[in-house]
């Protein structure tokens, strides 16, 4: 499950219902004088050619009458949560994998017994989160986690989209799609692709791991393994637990520029949302969040603060983690990797009380 146009969305239909209909564009107004990127925008903006990461002023000239609007982050992390919850409603074992803010996996191999095909499913969960968060979405039902993600890519916007089970017909759905829609390969894996004259998953298909090494090396297997849309990780739920702490790093595929504030913010908040939920389910409090950055040069920096009481909110914690790294960042090394990590870990029960009363 993807939500379509995710933060434009929130936008036009939570924060800013005035805009529904209109093309608009998360990010700072370039007719006020702001410069910036364009984080999200409404399918109406990208109509006129508007896509996010791009210059607000860029923008602009391509559609005049764009909107330019932004709030609170605590907004979409809201509306993400909200998502999450009708999702686990409907997960085998309410087991949710989230993989960003606006994206998750569900099994549902034992649920959809009770319907008459996946698809009937597929609306119900579709239309149960329109009524309830408000926000549109699109679904991709498939065997695997790749597949299911490059499906619900093709059914944007709103759309759902079936894979049937099956080796074939996998890989027929797959074959003619474009290399791009693989999560993994980006724009520069992309070019080296097409250089060797590989547009296609079918090209990909045929050809053996052999082949594919002087193009893709290490990762030969695994772009073959994608192109048959072979994917055995079992669906866990998100996070990752130690002792002490709850962290989660995320290496980047390919270096991302320090000015991608959209992908470097959207991946910390990504990671805030995952450990907070962690942290719920546990029934546990964090007192200390930590951020680490680290550049193509592979140096290292870490930054951390305090806060006065324990908590388990995604919105303390994105705050608190986008104002460091915000403050930390070096503007001349693309970045290699974030992570994020909540420790002095305490159980919820015994601060309760203490928690009260400092609101
Ligand atoms: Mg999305």
């Amino acid at each position: 499950m993807d939500m379509d146009a995710f933060f434009a969305s929130v936008e036009q239909f939570r924060v800013h219902p005035e805009t529904q209909g209109l093309p608009v564009c998360v990010g700072p107004d370039p007719k006020r004088g702001f410069r910036g990127v364009v984080r999200s925008a409404s399918y109406e903006a990208r109509a006129y050619g508007v896509k996010s990461g791009m210059p607000v002023s860029a923008a602009s000239r391509l559609c005049p009458t764009a909107v330019f609007v932004s709030s609170d982050f605590s907004n979409y992390v809201n509306a993400s949560d909200e998502m999450i919850q009708i999702l686990r409603e409907y997960a085998d074992g309410g087991r949710v994998r989230k993989a960003s803010i606006d994206e998750a996996y569900i099994e549902v191999t034992e649920k959809v017994a009770k319907y008459s095909n996946p698809v009937q499913l597929a609306h119900e969960i579709r239309g149960n989160i329109k009524t309830r968060t408000n926000l549109p979405c699109s679904v991709g039902i498939a065997p695997n986690m790749a597949v299911a993600k490059v499906a619900t890519g093709r059914g944007k916007p709103n759309g759902i989209t079936l894979v049937s089970q099956g080796a074939d017909s996998v890989a027929r759905f797959l074959a003619p799609l474009s290399v791009r829609v693989v999560s993994g390969v980006g724009q520069k894996t992309g070019e080296r692709l097409h250089a060797f004259g590989i547009e296609t998953l079918g090209q990909v298909q045929r050809m053996s791991v052999a082949d594919l090494w002087p193009i893709m090396g290490r990762a030969s297997s695994w772009l073959h393994q994608m192109s048959l849309g072979i994917d055995e990780r079992p669906l866990l739920d998100s996070g990752h637990h130690m002792r002490g702490s709850i962290s989660h790093d995320s290496t980047f595929m390919e270096d991302v520029d320090p000015e991608a504030i959209d992908v470097l913010c959207g991946t910390l908040t990504d990671m805030c949302t995952r450990i907070a939920e962690k942290t719920r389910s546990k029934g546990l409090l964090f007192r200390v969040l930590t951020v680490k950055i680290r550049y193509r040069d592979f140096t290292t920096v870490q930054a951390s603060r305090s806060l006065p009481v324990g908590t388990d909110s995604s919105h303390d914690l994105c705050r608190g983690v986008l104002d460091l790294f915000n403050k930390r960042r070096r503007m001349d090394l693309p970045i290699r990797l974030l992570g994020v990590k909540v420790s002095d870990l305490s159980e919820k029960e015994d601060q309760t009380t203490l928690t009260q009363f400092f609101r």
